[in-house]
């Protein structure tokens, strides 16, 4: 007869506790799954204990964990789903306590030849996650040769629903790490592709458009110049995408040129807006500047402020309609020199804004919106502009206007407002 002691009985809870606190530790399954076989085998005293889980391929039962010295062995066990103890365990969903195994006729024998042993006492759990049984939890013969009672039972089933937790979520993590290790990969092949085209797309457009300006200059006939200007207009525009490719794959991977010089920004703003009054007059838009009235300079590359800052101008024009209005102002702030892009257009919905600066990201799908673009513009101007160890952000109404915001630091030399 046993006797219960209320002491022993504490210390068996304190360890379980103590064994599922840690297995929310383990870092890999397998690990993890060692660690439940492990604490079964201890806190019930037992000789043995397996978990099982089901092989699809072959609809029986298999042993991921058990005594790590038969490890090899075991791995190749297969225990039939029907006629045995722990197929019944598991196609039943229910717990099972056997102290009389041999005079079960469901007692499965191969696990006993395999270690040498001879079962007298069995207690199995389902593990079960989300209502659906997924393996089974098993100790077999107590040590001591008493009988499993209730409280062994309460050990292995909560043992087992850690365990199914525990897996489960582990499991979910490697499949995320996984997926996310291949996006990586994919990532990685599309940055090599984009930066072997647009470096073999480069030299070629840039003969085309060396030879048209060439030719341009000797033909007299006004027909023909202008289908020459039309050569010229088009290599001009997908030297602007290939550059603007080039551009943030160069930032992307730390290869991108810096060609630094100062730059006078006041002056930078007003020759690129003069560059667009044309096309804002024929859109009947407003184009304003704000301008300083000293000019700031600050140590960075022209050519690609001056791509960063006209895809700004460019886009507002773009999405705000005839009578609209654009305005660029700068300001100096302590350290640094703010432009600003506002216009009363089209506006950005709030759930779209965080992905507007995504490369190839267009708001509207690119085979129904009436702009053309790649959707390369803002993701090279932000490149660009962060290459310049500045900020760009957007702030945005749907139906009332977008403000596209630029903050460049101003080197120290020619800083005249120090904070
Ligand atoms: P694209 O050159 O194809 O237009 P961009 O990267 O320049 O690509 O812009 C991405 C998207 O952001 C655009 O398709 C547009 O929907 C939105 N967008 C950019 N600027 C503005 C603006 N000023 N007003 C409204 N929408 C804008």
């Amino acid at each position: 007869m046993s006797f219960f002691d209320p002491n022993a009985y504490v210390k068996r809870l304190e360890r379980l506790v103590e064994v599922c606190r840690n297995l929310g530790k383990s870092e890999d399954v397998k690990h993890l799954l060692q660690q439940v076989v492990n604490a079964a085998c201890d806190l019930t005293g037992s000789q043995y204990s397996f978990l099982f889980t089901y092989e699809q391929e072959t609809d029986l039962l298999k042993i991921v964990a058990g005594p790590l010295e038969n490890r090899d062995a075991l791995a190749r066990v297969r225990v039939p789903i029907e006629k045995s103890l722990t197929g019944s365990v598991y196609s039943k969903s229910r717990s099972i306590t056997i102290n009389n195994a041999q005079s079960d006729p469901r007692m499965f024998h191969d696990m006993e030849r395999v270690l040498r042993y001879t079962t007298q006492a069995i207690c199995a759990v389902p593990v079960i996650f989300r209502g659906k049984t997924i393996g089974v939890l098993e100790t077999v013969n107590k040590r001591d040769k008493s009988i499993y009672n209730e409280d062994d039972l309460i050990i292995l089933e909560t043992l087992a629903s850690q365990a199914a937790i525990a897996a489960l979520s582990t499991s979910l993590i490697e499949e995320t790490e996984n997926a996310y290790t291949e996006a990586k990969e994919l990532d990685q092949m599309k940055n090599n592709f984009i930066a072997i085209a647009s470096h073999e797309l480069r030299t070629p457009l840039g003969l085309v458009l060396g030879h048209a300006t060439f030719l341009r200059e000797l033909i007299s006939d006004e027909q023909q110049r202008s289908q020459v200007e039309i050569i010229i207009r088009n290599a001009t525009k997908l030297k602007t995408i290939i550059e603007e490719l080039a551009n943030i794959n160069g930032y992307q991977t730390g290869s991108a040129r810096f060609r630094v010089k100062t730059v006078p920004i006041n002056a930078l703003i007003q020759k690129i807006c003069e560059q667009f009054y044309e096309q804002a007059c024929q859109n009947n838009i407003s184009l304003q500047t704000n301008l300083l009235t000293q000019e700031i300079q600050i140590e960075g590359d022209e050519e690609k402020l001056v791509i960063a800052f006209s895809n700004l101008i460019k886009n507002a024009l773009i999405f705000t309609n005839p009578q609209g209005h654009v305005v660029v102002s700068i300001e100096q702030l302590p350290g640094f020199v703010q432009i600003s892009f506002d216009d009363d257009g089209i506006g950005i919905p709030e759930n779209e804004l965080h992905k507007i600066f995504t490369r190839f990201y267009q708001v509207q799908s690119h085979l129904t919106r009436k702009h053309g673009g790649m959707g390369l513009g803002l993701s090279a101007t932000k490149a660009m502009i962060e290459m310049h160890k500045g900020k760009i952000w957007v702030e945005s109404v749907e139906g009332k206007g977008s403000k596209f915001t630029v903050l460049l630091p101003i080197s120290a030399q020619h800083n005249t407002m120090r904070p």
